[in-house]
């Protein structure tokens, strides 16, 4: 389940050379931390969404979506406590005049640490064979607990550190541990400084009357604004969902991860409104809910790992993390968050207007509890995309190695390739036929360039399922080779057969029944 050393190098340069995302402004030689989705990128992109917001508003009856504006009034972020509080704390390396954010130095020492263990373990693993029982190894091995304990000293000092706001300390777990930073490999560290990710701009083309306002940071604030009328308009009962699909904005401090970390990137958040006092049923099942929506993709359950949060936010009362095998470790993908009634109550108060939800079965009226699911799309396609990277040695005229991505086929980009195996004689006229049958379903290509080898490895490349190959044979059977990705199987079917198997095996329904 480990990647190689240089995995992550290859996956960006693949992800550039097959169009599936770009630079931004790369001819004017980039804009940081800032991407575009190429001409398949945008495909995975596409699909990415669709398996979401289907999953979320079309298979729950209670769940309904929205469209909120990324412009909204100024005070939102007040109430919501993003001008106050949304600041991460940042630390520069005197010699290389990088910065970092302190807290993520913090983790990845801890991460370091705990990777040294696994080490220990898969060593173990190795000499004691099927005996091996993990859980004792790791409850009594002295070298495993001295490094258990390392961690849990870090995580306690680093809980009251960001509990109090106390930045010297921050800085002192930085200096105990003796992190060095990665370009200058010096130790030579400033203070630590807070600092705000909103980014702002002027409403208004007249500058005296301008106000400022922000880009929006989250999604989910357009959802708490709407509250009111989504349940009035929707007559909504309580329990039930409202699910949005957009661009969030952050000025981050150190973006270096590809599309990891981005200062303009999409977020898939839904809040679920409960009742108060149910917070902890809900908060478990919509963990264990977002949990198997990964796993029905199939990438491997032990790519997932259930981190809880060491610092709750002020509002929060429990916050677990997805985290995901990314080529740099296990990272947060997604977030789960029992946001109590916080925000509703803020909006509540800053805005003036009452929201509250009458319950007939109570008899009474409340401000309703919100549980969360939060999950960068961009970051989602980032594990898709780091999962599915495969060099395979194979042997045919291409050459030795192929390099295929193995994305659910649900989720590829390109459903199908139509080739005709020569230019002329009739076949790329009958590919053509095939093509506009199936492209009213399906996303596919057509494609007669190249020796139809060449053609394989390029779709192998971009993830393509199914490759349909039109012969002179097929002229007369109406029969058509069709290979597919992973096995690189080859038979013959019957073209009117092609739709069925398409359908069967590219549709998001088989992940949906999974759920
Ligand atoms: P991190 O600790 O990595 O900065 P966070 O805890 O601030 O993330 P949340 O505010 O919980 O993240 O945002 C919800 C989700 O949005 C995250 O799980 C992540 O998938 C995504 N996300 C957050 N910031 C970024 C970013 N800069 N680029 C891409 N995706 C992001």
């Amino acid at each position: 389940m480990s990647y190689s050393e240089d995995t992550f190098k290859k996956i960006i340069a693949h992800a550039k050379e097959y169009g599936f995302i770009f630079q931004s402004s790369e001819i004017y030689d980039g804009l940081s931390a800032v991407y575009d989705y190429g001409q398949n990128g945008v495909e995975l992109k596409n699909n990415i969404k669709k398996y979401w917001w289907d999953a979320m508003v079309r298979l729950n009856e209670n769940i309904v979506g929205i469209d909120s504006a990324i412009f909204m009034h100024p005070t939102i972020w007040k109430a919501s406590g993003h001008v106050g509080a949304f600041n991460d704390p940042l630390i520069d390396n005197k010699d290389s005049k990088k910065r970092y954010r302190a807290d993520v130095l913090i983790e990845d020492a801890r991460e370091k640490i705990n990777q040294k263990i696994q080490k220990e373990v898969e060593k173990a693993k190795k000499r004691f064979g099927d005996t091996f029982d993990e859980a004792q190894f790791r409850d009594t091995n002295p070298r495993v607990l001295e490094k258990q304990a390392e961690i849990d000293k870090i995580t306690a000092r680093y809980k009251t550190a960001m509990e109090n706001g106390d930045l010297a300390e921050l800085r002192q777990i930085i200096i105990d541990n003796e992190v060095v930073c990665p370009i200058s490999g010096s130790k030579n560290w400033t203070d630590v400084r807070q600092f705000n990710l909103m980014f702002s701009t002027q409403l208004g083309s007249v500058s005296e009357d301008a106000d400022t306002i922000y880009l929006r940071p989250e999604t989910a604030q357009g959802i708490f604004v709407n509250y009111l009328n989504v349940q009035r308009t929707g007559r909504m009962k309580i329990p039930f969902g409202i699910a949005q699909i957009g661009k969030a904005f952050r000025n981050e401090i150190v973006a270096r991860q590809f599309i990891f970390r981005m200062r303009e990137f999409e977020q898939m958040e839904m809040q679920f409104f409960i009742r108060p006092g149910e917070e902890q049923t809900w908060f478990e099942k919509w963990r264990s809910a977002r949990l198997s929506w990964h796993k029905a993709l199939g990438l491997g359950d032990e790519f997932y790992r259930l981190h809880d949060h060491d610092k709750l936010a002020h509002y929060a009362s429990a916050a677990t993390d997805i985290e995901f095998n990314f080529p740099f470790g296990f990272k947060e993908l997604e977030g789960i968050h029992a946001r109590s009634d916080f925000d509703l109550s803020q909006h509540q108060q800053f805005s003036g207007k009452k929201i509250q939800y009458f319950d007939p079965e109570l008899n009474e009226s409340y401000v309703p509890y919100v549980i969360e699911t939060s999950i960068g799309l961009d970051r989602m396609f980032l594990a898709l995309l780091s999962k599915a990277y495969t060099e395979e040695k194979v042997t045919d005229e291409e050459g030795d190695t192929r390099v295929v991505l193995n994305i659910p086929p649900a989720l590829a980009p390109v459903k199908a390739a139509i080739l005709p195996l020569i230019k002329k004689d009739g076949l790329p006229e009958k590919a053509r036929e095939i093509m506009d049958n199936l492209k009213f379903d399906f996303n596919c290509q057509y494609e007669e360039k190249d020796s139809i080898g060449k053609r394989y490895r390029r779709h192998d490349a971009i993830g393509t399922p199914f490759c349909i190959t039109v012969d002179h044979q097929t002229l007369e059977d109406n029969m058509v080779t069709i290979r597919r990705r992973d096995t690189m199987q080859q038979n013959r079917v019957a073209i009117t057969e092609l739709r069925s198997i398409l359908e069967a095996e590219t549709s998001m329904r088989k992940l949906f029944e999974k759920l």
